[in-house]
């Protein structure tokens, strides 16, 4: 564990860190007991007070999120490799999320130096302000999925904007948090002011939001987690940003450019193994090409390489651990009960090379209705269920008729067409033409259960920070004499 800049054990408290690739123990990390999320949160709240980081001028803590972004691309392939052990992620895409860790530091870095506050027009003789103050202690709880990238965009905006974070990690990917708590010291972040506690949900997670001198929660995870963290922010009235799950409809019309279609579903669901809170999950298919369309992703989904996350030229590793994995079977079974009829994958691969790790083959699922198990839960696997519409006004209510709202994509040559379905479609994003295209300058977060709140951006900063208004009188009569 980091705390106020110290590694700290605890041997009676362990996580075991676990391969999916092969089961194999990766290492074994201490899991924070309430005893350490005091000392964490207590070094968090004595960093923010301090004047080595409140006196830090923008342009200096500018600097410091610089060398971070330096320091998470001079250790890339480790950063890498912790994730693709933890997770199972291939290797070309957990270099790729370094990548865009690094970006992310950068990005915020440049917002920290340039964003300023503003003058707001005045009602009188005096000069009125609006300026952003952090909360001070920031609680940061992240899945396993995509950690570097979940991690970066909550640790960089929360350091611009001032606050002190203690970040809990899934227990499934300890390791990449750890390793940027070390390049984040190395940076030149004055200590306590990111400590980093892995440990489970039930035991860390709760402690650490629970603690009375946490003024924020930015959690990124399961829905249910979700509804769970803001039920004990609620009590607590303090602020919370919540990135949770979907099941994003992306949507086929009969006059898209086909083969570029099929090429974004197959990269929109099985990119990760699935494992991605924007898969685009369920999939609508303008009737009069559901054929030709499902003929074209079969045939897809049986040719992706599923291999070893390391193996050169892998598209698809296992999925992030056994359990997980059984989670994802007992869903497709689900669905055989209620009448799909599985086109492609629906098991494990055959084969001594996946005999120890927690494949699963890229399926497509087809024959179900909106109402189905398997459609309406989020499987956060490689799953693809595939269902037909027949014009923009059923398509509509079919897309929409679900708890999430995160994300969606639509393919069509019709600009019009195009436009109308994205403002109607009820996701945080839409696609168009294209799918799971993101850039750190765009804010990003969930409609309905999908999530309160929005990261990235510049505004991404002031998930982090509360406005002052000041106002200050010019009246020379109201100065001493
Ligand atoms: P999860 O909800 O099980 O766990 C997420 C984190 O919350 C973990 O660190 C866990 O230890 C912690 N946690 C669990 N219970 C807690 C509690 N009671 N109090 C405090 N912390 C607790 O999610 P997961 O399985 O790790 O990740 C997969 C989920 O994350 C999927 O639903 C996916 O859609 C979602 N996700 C969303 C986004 C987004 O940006 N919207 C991005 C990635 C993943």
């Amino acid at each position: 564990m980091l705390i106020g800049g110290d590694w700290v054990s605890c041997e009676q408290n362990a996580l075991e860190s676990v391969n999916p690739a092969d089961g194999s123990i990766n290492y074994r990390v201490s899991a924070a007991g309430s005893e350490h999320v005091d000392a964490a949160v207590a070094a968090a709240r004595s960093a923010v007070a301090g004047k080595a980081w409140r006196q830090m001028l923008p342009h200096v803590r500018a600097q410091v999120l610089s060398r971070i972004s330096d320091g998470l691309k001079a250790n890339a392939d480790e950063l890498a490799r912790l994730q693709m052990i933890e997770n199972g992620k291939v290797w070309s895409e957990c270099k790729a999320q370094v990548a865009s860790a690094a970006a992310t530091y950068r990005y915020y870095a440049a917002v920290c130096e340039t964003l300023g506050a503003e003058v707001t027009p005045s009602r009188g003789d005096y000069l009125s302000m609006s300026t952003y103050e952090p909360y001070g202690v920031v609680a940061a709880i992240t899945p396993w999925n995509s950690p570097l990238t979940m991690e970066a965009q909550k640790v960089a905006p929360a350091l611009a904007a001032g606050n002190a974070i203690v970040l809990k990690p899934s227990e499934v990917t300890p390791g990449a948090a750890l390793a940027v708590g070390r390049i984040a010291l190395e940076a030149g972040l004055p200590p306590g002011v990111l400590n980093v506690l892995p440990g489970t949900g039930a035991d860390t997670g709760s402690a650490l939001i629970s603690h009375p001198d946490v003024r924020m929660v930015s959690f990124t995870g399961g829905t249910a987690t979700g509804r769970s963290i803001a039920a004990v922010a609620a009590q607590r009235l303090i602020p919370v940003a919540l990135e949770l799950g979907g099941k994003s409809p992306h949507i086929i019309f009969d006059d898209a450019n086909l083969a570029a279609a099929v090429d974004g579903v197959v990269d929109g669901i099985f990119e990760g193994s699935g494992q991605s809170c924007v898969a685009g999950s369920r999939l609508f298919v303008q009737r009069s090409v559901l054929e030709p369309v499902l003929d074209a992703l079969v045939a897809r989904a049986n040719g992706l390489r599923v291999d070893l996350p390391d193996a050169a030229g892998a598209q698809m590793g296992p999925v992030a651990g056994f359990r997980h994995r059984a989670r994802i079977e007992s869903l497709v079974d689900a669905a055989r009960r209620e009448g799909g009829q599985i086109l492609a994958g629906g098991a494990r691969p055959e084969g001594e090379r996946y005999a120890a790790g927690a494949f699963y083959r890229p399926t497509v699922i087809a024959g179900l209705s909106n109402a189905a198990t398997a459609v309406r839960e989020e499987i956060f696997g490689p799953v693809l269920c595939v269902l037909p519409f027949d014009d923009e006004d059923d398509l509509i209510a079919q897309a929409n008729d679900t708890a999430f709202g995160l994300a969606a994509g639509v393919w069509t040559a019709n600009y019009q067409r195009a436009w109308r379905v994205a403002r109607a479609l009820e996701a945080g994003v839409v696609w168009i033409n294209t799918y799971k295209q993101l850039s750190i300058a765009t804010p990003f977060g969930g409609f309905k259960e999908s999530g309160i709140g929005r990261e990235k951006g510049v505004s991404g900063v002031r998930l982090y920070q509360q406005s002052k208004g000041i106002y200050w009188s010019m009246n020379p009569a109201n100065m001493p004499a």
